[in-house]
């Protein structure tokens, strides 16, 4: 958007670009490569979802219709011009890294530069003003306006921002499982007689129950014929999450089943949320073998409160692999009891939901950031001037469109600053 305005941003990104992103993450995945925590679903060009089902609805207030100028330039990057028009649109990992590499071309052909490999470790403040910021190379970037779009994930620079001052804040996500079925028993309850039908495609769903504890559960991030994927951005540490290809023809349906939880469930420092995100991903990753496979365990088990041994009916899609096991363990209490009486719940409105052989993988802990920092009217940190946080690591996003039309709103007020600013000089 900056750069469509005339103005010359530049891009700092601590991954690499997308294309060699991608030989690192699915290297990773395929067990061809070694985990590496700057180039992962998390980090690298085009963000969290660059591997990803590219779902694009939202249910934040639009009334400007930022979310058409979103689409509109993920079309003119190469999406599917479909996702104009349908309900639920989405784009596919595969089609998403193309269309990311457009949009750079795109921001460089306007005078943007972007940058990669260049992790932010510090920001400069003067007086309350930002001043620029410091590179992991030790180069400094002086600027009066620093936008910070870094993600859920960037916790060392959240870290950062904390001890330099920045105003943050902890806030309500959730934590849970993925869970697995074969995309026909989805598609059989939801379409009927008619499922299978070319026309259909993959079927969703969307799933919430109110537990008895108080807890609310619920689907989240759910990916028609898609796949299990390892999300993790720090080492020792494991975190799942879901992709499709446009096609959504993989055997499985998958969806994140989680539960609310909300500051009072991690009380102390604004950080305090990650903190629990950590202890609960340390545990997975322990569970799971200490190698980056993620602990399982199946659905009629999970309920029963055994241990799973052995796979049933549904393979599990996740790579690098699967361990079998008890998940009882891998998070709090409340949250165990929450889901284990949320799953028969939605048995009663998809038939088969807990059946037998359904499988559980562990843990979703990254549905949305556990910080905001807050910020004014007018975009800027309420207690640091020039830095405008924006999308969803400052808590303003909670997914692809809405961290788009987020980052329209943020272009929009550091132009109209930088354009007072430079009328006041003249
Ligand atoms: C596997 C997966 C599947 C998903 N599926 C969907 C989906 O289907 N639909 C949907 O709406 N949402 C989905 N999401 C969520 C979605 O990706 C995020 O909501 C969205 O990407 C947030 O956008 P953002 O720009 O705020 O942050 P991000 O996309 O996280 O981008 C932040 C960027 O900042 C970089 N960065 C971080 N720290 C620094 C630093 N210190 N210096 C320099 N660069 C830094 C990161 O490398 C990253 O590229 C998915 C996420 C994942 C991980």
């Amino acid at each position: 958007m900056l750069a469509r305005m005339g103005f010359r941003p530049i891009i700092l990104e601590r991954g690499k670009s997308v294309r060699d992103r991608t030989a690192d993450t699915f290297g990773f995945w395929k067990k061809k490569t070694d985990f590496n925590p700057e180039s992962n679903a998390q980090f690298g060009e085009g963000g969290a979802g660059t591997f990803s089902d590219g779902k694009l609805y939202s249910q934040v207030r639009d009334s400007h219709h930022y979310g058409r100028k979103v689409l509109t330039e993920l079309v003119n990057a190469g999406a599917n011009p479909e996702i104009l028009y349908i309900n639920k649109p989405h784009i596919g990992t595969f089609k998403l890294v193309g269309v990311v590499e457009k949009m750079r071309a795109t921001i460089q052909s306007l005078g943007g530069e972007i940058r990669f490999q260049s992790r932010v470790v510090d920001v400069a403040i003067e007086h309350g003003q930002v001043r620029g910021v410091t590179l992991a190379s030790g180069e400094f970037i002086s600027s009066d306006h620093v936008v910070l779009a870094v993600g859920h994930s960037a916790r060392d620079t959240f870290q950062m921002l904390l001890e330099r001052g920045v105003y943050i804040e902890a806030k309500p996500f959730s934590i849970g499982f993925r869970v697995e079925h074969p995309q026909t028993l989805i598609d059989r309850c939801r379409f009927g007689e008619q499922a299978g039908h070319p026309v259909l495609g993959s079927a969703d769903y969307k799933l919430v129950h109110h537990c008895k504890n108080g807890r609310s559960v619920y689907s989240f991030c759910m990916c028609p014929g898609g796949l299990v994927v390892a999300a993790a951005s720090e080492p020792g540490r494991l975190v799942t999450n879901g992709m499709s290809q446009y096609s959504r023809n993989e055997r499985n349906a998958n969806s994140a089943i989680v539960v609310g939880i909300t500051p009072e469930d991690y009380p102390g420092s604004p950080l305090a949320g990650i903190d629990f995100q950590r202890r609960l991903e340390e545990q997975a990753f322990a569970l799971g073998g200490s190698n980056y496979e993620a602990p399982g365990q199946l659905v009629g088990d999970f309920i029963a409160d055994r241990p799973s041994t052995s796979l049933g009916s549904v393979r599990p899609s996740y790579q690098p692999g699967v361990k079998l096991g008890d998940l009882s363990q891998s998070l709090p209490n409340y949250a165990i009891a929450a889901i284990c009486e949320a799953l028969p719940a939605f048995d009663k409105q998809i038939k088969g939901f807990a059946m037998e052989d359904a499988i559980l993988t562990g843990v979703e802990t990254r549905t949305s950031s556990p910080i905001r920092i807050k910020r004014k009217e007018d975009g800027q940190s309420i207690n640091t001037l020039g830095l405008y946080p924006a999308g969803e690591g400052a808590g303003y996003a909670g997914g692809i469109l809405s961290a788009g039309i987020d980052g329209v709103k943020v272009a929009e007020v550091v132009a109209l600053s930088l354009l007072q600013n430079t009328s006041i000089k003249h």
